[in-house]
């Protein structure tokens, strides 16, 4: 089928039939970004036909039996989140095992971001993680960064537009009409390893994945306005009866070399759990308990404490106090703060900002000085005028999650 494999591991697949062997030779690597980008443009350079429709940018992967509708592996959705493409080398791993017992397709989310990402990052691969964040959506010939993937117009079907964005809408929504099961595969600016969504809690059994976002998609809408004009591919998805297991993960920091090992990992694991392979999942000791993580809506910086009064010059940082002194900080992602902590500092006035209540958070307001594409970041530091526009932080409540 290609030699892909061969060249990253120097191995023939097709040679293991034992499935621990299969499975210590494909983990015992760890895949480079370089490697995962060799990944991509074999993927990218495919396509596949379902349903009467061609769609470049995805691989049928086959598996013994052949007939009945395959299981799909997403990656990149966003551009710069190549971890799902290790994901999809292991189902192609698996098939040249002979250990893919039905048709696995493997899909890139966004191809254009995806390419833009690898051809900044292939030059220049030693630049910090931030400068390639607009390849999460891709950015025009004039710089301008594109429509995010993750946010389909809700007249995606039926608009006259024919730009990239809308005809790969189009084609990831015909593939989830003929799918049994999807994985969509993302990875975060900071140290979130989670599972974001899922349709059923049995698709979660043997998960080396033990975190889980509840209420995500609610805490976001509830700062969006009422009229909801885009949707995220998962709940654009989830109406449809055909795709039975349906779920979503942050496999860690973008560019951290694990986020390839847990982005195979958590693959392998629901491969097994749909009876797609006999290879074991690496956690077979399920207690069906979960980190749980309730996510509340988002808060600005003016939901902290303020102690003292701000003046109409400062300009707030997030902060951290160390023995006694308060310096800039970023806060990383499920990093757990304590009620009455000093997170943020407005200067010159020195007015410091404590957290009202126990909370970890996610998708923490980012340093402008990294982040200077995307506003969505709540970029800091924050003009006093505008505390209560920027977000601070998803705050999320810990929780015993018990999975029947
Ligand atoms: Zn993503």
């Amino acid at each position: 089928m290609t030699t892909l494999l061969y060249d990253l591991f120097n191995r023939d697949f097709a040679t293991i039939h034992d499935p621990l062997q299969l499975r210590d030779t494909f983990f015992a690597k760890t895949l480079s970004i370089t490697e995962l980008a060799t990944v991509f443009e074999y993927v990218a350079g495919s396509s596949i036909t379902l349903g009467g429709k061609t769609i470049q940018g995805a691989v049928r992967i086959p598996g013994k039996a052949t007939g009945g509708a395959p299981f799909a592996i997403l990656a990149q959705l966003h551009g710069n989140e190549p971890a799902g493409l290790a994901g999809i080398a292991l189902a192609i791993a698996l098939s040249q095992a002979g250990l893919l017992a039905r048709d696995v397709i493997g899909v890139i989310g966004n191809p254009l971001a995806a390419r833009q990402y690898f051809a900044s990052y292939l030059a220049n691969p030693a630049a910090r993680q931030e400068t390639r964040d607009a390849f999460r959506c891709g950015v025009s010939e004039s710089g301008a960064l594109l429509p995010d993937m993750n946010r389909i117009p809700v007249d995606f079907a039926t608009r006259t537009d024919n730009t990239p964005h809308t005809l790969r809408a189009r084609d990831l929504f015909h593939i989830g009409q003929h799918i049994n099961g999807i994985i969509d595969i993302h990875s975060a600016r900071g140290n979130m390893l989670c599972i974001t969504d899922h349709k059923r809690d049995e698709d979660l059994l043997g998960s080396p994945i033990r975190a889980v976002l509840t209420e995500l998609a609610e805490a976001i809408s509830a700062n969006a306005s009422a009229q909801v004009t885009v949707q995220t591919l998962k709940t654009i998805l989830h109406p449809l009866p055909n795709i039975r297991c349906q779920t979503g993960i942050e496999a860690g920091r973008h560019e951290d070399p694990r986020a390839p090992y847990h982005a195979a990992s958590f693959t392998l694991a629901t491969l097994h759990g749909q009876g797609l392979t006999n290879v074991p999942p690496f956690n077979t000791d399920e207690t069906g308990i979960f980190e749980g993580y309730r996510v509340r809506p988002r808060i600005t910086y003016a939901d902290l404490q303020i102690d003292g009064t701000l003046q109409p010059g400062d300009a707030i940082s997030m902060a951290r106090e160390v023995e006694g002194r308060i310096e800039d900080y970023q806060y990383d992602e499920m990093e757990a703060i304590d009620a009455g902590q000093v997170v943020a500092v407005a200067r010159p006035s020195g007015v410091v900002l404590r957290a009202k209540d126990d909370f970890s958070g996610i998708f923490f307001s980012k340093a402008a000085a990294l982040y200077d594409k995307d506003p969505a970041v709540g970029p800091w530091p924050v003009a006093a005028s505008r505390l209560g526009e920027v977000k601070f932080c998803y705050p999320c409540e810990r929780f015993d999650l018990k999975l029947a």
